[in-house]
């Protein structure tokens, strides 16, 4: 299948994609697979290898956890919070897991072999999971790498992962892997780009399920904003930083009521108030990341934030918005998403969407340009803008780097999500403003981001080996 928006606007839990989700999700297929040959009532033992970046920060990314859980055969997309707490729990207290939630196994997160200098050749986040037999068979072993964004490749699949991605974009209507190419369906078409993006998702859903899921998406996004409004304190891992966004939301009802003074109406949202408004909903996105809670990759967990935080400001603060019907507002969030998707699929097409291999340039960068184009384009932009405003948001997040303190989705990734997404109403405002002829192109950026992220050391490439988590001091 190509990259459709749905891949990359997945639900999962936080704290990160690549390092949470991706692994989970893994360990799930090996699972699977081990009911499938039959062979789970012969399994003696369990050995997991842990490469590269997912040895690195596995511990602040839940990475080891979540592998756990997947092979208990937990999926990422279904596991519910509580089920989580749950299974962690009697895992950590009886010392045994449930192998594909049928054969028990003394296994736990210390067992985990990790191998942080190990970097297998496709990529830093590489993971191996071998069972034997009582008598040292291996009975069955694979290796996968989380590639950013939730998605993985199973090793020795990745030509025909490329093959069958090639050969399903050929299959579909509207086929794009660039931006002049999707710009070139526009011009043919006289359609705008979320548009081309809707009628290539149509090659495999009915428009009805593609508004459905897309508003289902939105409605998680919501979720994961008022749960995180609700907790306090500070967030797990040892770095004590304490959940803001609560307190903000309580003093913004104060500061943004109605004029009249009527209330503390949610609803009433005064414009001199936005950038605080968006500050806060990526804030509470990313602490609910940040604590395992549920969210929607956008296109990881680490960058989750942004799209929630523009889209949140498209739907109150864009102008003509004040008195739009619930139908429309539906309209916009479909709209945004899927224009937003069509510039991911150029980032997973041309570059990465993963820090650990391009740094956070491929994780807030992409998120703040496709959020960019989400809001060009339902505040009007032709195609040209809105490719425009895609571009400026990544150009002015090229060589961002991931160096995150004690390898924990916390600092600098929740703030940086805030920034971000007033890059990318900055970006979305700049290019509307113009005609949509820019100096430098979307494709241009992209690759340049490509290029930067491979030029980068591995310090800066979610190992927490440089930048920020080596000069600030862990308390
Ligand atoms: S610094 Fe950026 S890429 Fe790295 S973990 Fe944080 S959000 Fe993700």
């Amino acid at each position: 299948m190509a990259v459709g928006v749905f891949d990359l606007f997945s639900i999962g839990i936080g704290p990160s994609s690549s390092h949470t989700v991706g692994p989970m999700r893994a360990a799930a297929v090996f699972a699977e697979e081990l009911k499938g040959l039959g062979k789970l009532a012969d399994v003696a033992s369990l050995r997991v290898d842990l490469y590269g970046s997912l040895a690195a920060t596995g511990h602040g990314h839940g990475t080891m956890t979540a592998v756990l859980l997947g092979l208990e055969g937990f999926h990422p997309e279904r596991i519910l919070p509580d089920e989580v707490e749950e299974r962690l729990a009697a895992i950590a207290e009886t010392g045994m897991l449930q192998l594909a939630g049928a054969v028990p196994l003394p296994y736990g997160v210390k067992d985990m072999v990790l191998r942080p200098l190990t970097v297998l050749p496709r990529h830093t986040n590489g993971m191996t999971f071998t069972v034997s037999d009582a008598e040292g068979n291996v009975l069955h072993s694979a290796t996968f790498f989380s590639v950013g964004g939730g998605f993985i490749v199973r090793e020795g699949e990745e030509d025909a992962a490329q093959q069958e991605l090639e050969e399903s974009k050929k299959e579909l209507p509207l086929p794009f892997r660039t931006a002049a190419e999707l710009l070139e369906h526009c011009r043919e078409t006289g359609l705008g780009i979320s548009d081309v993006m809707r009628i290539n998702e149509e090659d495999s859903r009915t428009p009805g399920e593609i508004r459905e899921g897309l508003l289902h998406i939105w409605s998680v996004m919501e979720e994961c904003v008022a749960t995180s409004l609700k907790r306090e304190g500070v967030l797990p891992g040892g770095l004590k930083v304490r959940r803001r966004a609560p307190d903000w939301y309580d003093r913004l009802k104060k500061e943004s009521s109605r004029p009249d003074g009527e209330g503390q109406d949610q609803d009433f949202h005064d414009p001199k108030y936005w950038q605080e408004w968006v500050n806060l909903i990526a804030l509470a996105v990313n602490e609910e990341n940040a604590s395992g809670g549920r969210v929607v990759t956008a296109p990881t967990n680490g960058a989750a934030g942004i799209i929630p935080a523009v889209l949140f400001y498209a739907l109150h603060f864009a102008p003509g918005m004040e008195n739009a019907s619930q139908e429309d507002r539906d309209d916009v969030v479909v709209k945004f998403l899927l224009a937003a998707g069509a510039v991911g699929v150029l980032y997973k097409e041309q570059a990465s969407i993963s820090g650990a291999e391009v740094g956070c340039q491929g994780e807030v960068g992409s998120a703040s340009s496709m959020a960019a184009a989400g809001l060009a384009e339902v505040m009007g932009g032709t195609p040209a803008q809105v490719e425009n405003a895609a571009e400026i948001a990544m150009e002015h997040n090229l060589g961002l780097t991931c160096d995150p303190i004690g390898g924990l989705v916390q600092v600098p990734c929740i703030e940086r999500n805030a920034i971000a997404a007033a890059k990318a109403i900055n970006a979305a405002k700049m290019a509307l403003w113009g005609d949509g002829s820019h100096r430098v192109s979307l494709d241009e950026v992209i690759v340049t981001m490509r290029e930067t992220g491979k030029d980068m050391s591995s310090k800066y490439k979610e190992t927490a080996m440089g930048g920020l988590a080596v000069n600030v001091v862990e308390c």
